[in-house]
């Protein structure tokens, strides 16, 4: 079998301007485009790649980059940095960046060297981010240094930050100056940082979700307007790096006793919802439970645990900023009552969420967690994805009562309807009917 390969269309007479343009296409790559591969195909011999293996050299790099050479040695699909492989292609094709181009990984080495963990080498309990993905420099260095294009997935750095929740709780003695997690009176906090972009091992994300593989790669191949054909035709490829978004740890006091099973554990598991977390809308209780799970997590490392909050870059439920409006404005228009919540976001979005919080244990298991003493989440759905994935979860914590905004019952009421976990009372969908959010009444004075 021969590579499948396309002529690039000749060029329209009138395209003169770029012809002899060092940007121009003809001259940044060969005159075939490769469409996709085959396995068995001359040439191609991926390099080898064998998931949950003891340690890296023996795993082995994810190589990705159809770069010269290596499209042949790639042993998997789509591209670095998530959904900013797109501006990456962006800077490339308005001639600001070399296809070739080879970063310079001086000095990025992590802050701190999380020490490694059994899951590390385990193929089920990590399917969604390459463990050893922040080690890459170090682990592959000879690789690096014969010109491969192989980069880290991961990266683990050290800040200094500043939440106005968090001076407010200084400031009214609930939170404390001890100079080393909460450095000032201001409320400045010391935080180690983890940053992960994803990559899938199909056949283990495959089996979370409770399907077959190759109707997963089908799917993923339709339903990115064919964007990845080695889905379908390299079925010897079982890693894939999704153009999504990934997720940053946020860890409290001293990053080694995030595994220590003998210390307690405060953890938050927050999915973005850019609009209250930023923004500070009050239609969503995000941004308050938030502040309460970091200054409940810079609490418990005060007193000699460990605090962590992961923020999943999973925007309106994973449906997205767009969906999320249109769904605010159903709500709105159609009468903004709890018992309807659900509904509104089912109509225009066929489901209510699409978070999927299968995938979301992995960073845990990543980081070498094994139980949780107080997890700062009402979501069923991430206990039970917590607990099925073998970490136990001792106590959980409600957002207090006082910090809910109050258009935000809508939401929160519906959600304990539905399964959230509560301290407080379960409402009835009578009582839902009830629970009403504000209005668009008077916004005529403002917009006019
Ligand atoms: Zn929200």
């Amino acid at each position: 079998m021969t590579m499948l390969e396309a002529d690039i269309p000749p060029k329209p007479p009138s395209d003169d301007i770029t012809a002899d343009s060092p940007t121009s296409p003809n001259l940044r790559y060969s005159k075939h485009i490769v469409l996709t591969t085959y396995p068995g195909q001359s040439g191609i011999d991926p390099v080898p790649l064998e998931w949950g293996a003891p340690d890296a050299k023996s795993r082995g790099p994810v190589v990705v980059s159809r770069s010269g050479p290596l499209l042949k040695r790639r042993n998997a699909m789509g591209a670095h940095g998530g959904s900013y492989s797109i501006y990456n292609a962006l800077a490339i094709a308005a001639g600001d960046l070399e296809p070739d181009f080879r970063p310079d990984f001086r000095n990025s080495e992590p802050t701190f060297n999380f020490p490694s963990q059994p899951a590390w080498a385990n193929k089920e309990k990590i399917v969604s981010m390459d463990p050893y993905g922040h080690d890459i420099v170090n682990q592959f260095s000879d690789l690096l240094n014969a010109g491969w294009d192989i980069r880290p997935t991961m990266a683990i750095t050290r800040a200094n930050m500043k939440l106005s929740e968090i001076g407010e709780a200084v400031r009214d003695g609930k939170l404390n100056v001890d100079g080393s997690i909460v450095v000032d009176s201001s409320g400045e906090v010391r935080v180690t940082k983890v940053a992960v972009e994803p990559v899938w091992y199909l056949p283990g994300v495959a089996d979370r979700f409770g399907v077959d593989e190759a109707t997963l790669r089908r799917t993923l191949f339709e339903h990115t307007g064919g964007s990845y054909p080695e889905l379908i035709t390299r079925p010897d490829l079982k890693v894939f790096l999704p153009p999504i978004g990934g997720l940053t740890v946020y860890i409290f006091g001293p990053p080694e006793r995030v595994s220590d099973e003998n210390v307690k554990l405060a953890l938050r598991i927050h999915d973005e919802c850019n609009g209250s977390d930023v923004f500070q809308s009050d239609i969503c209780t995000c941004r308050p439970y938030l502040a309460f799970g970091i200054e409940e997590a810079i609490r418990e490392a005060q007193n000699g645990g460990s605090g962590v909050v992961i923020y999943f870059r999973k925007e309106g439920r994973a449906l997205g900023e767009v969906i999320k409006y249109l769904v605010y404005n159903a709500r709105k228009r159609g009468g903004d009552t709890a018992d309807k919540y659900f509904t509104r976001t089912e109509n225009i979005a066929g489901v209510r969420d699409m978070r999927f919080q299968a995938l979301m244990p992995d960073i845990l298991h990543w980081l070498g967690i094994k139980k949780i003493d107080r997890m700062l989440s009402m979501s069923n759905m991430k206990h039970d994805a917590i607990v099925q994935s073998g970490i136990q979860i001792v106590e959980r914590v409600p957002i207090p009562e006082e910090m809910i905004p109050s258009d935000s019952r809508v939401e929160i009421d519906a959600k304990i309807n539905a399964g959230y976990f509560t301290t407080g009372r379960n409402y009835t969908m009578e009582e839902l009917a009830e629970v009403r959010g504000r209005g668009w009444e008077k916004w005529e004075d403002v917009t006019h």
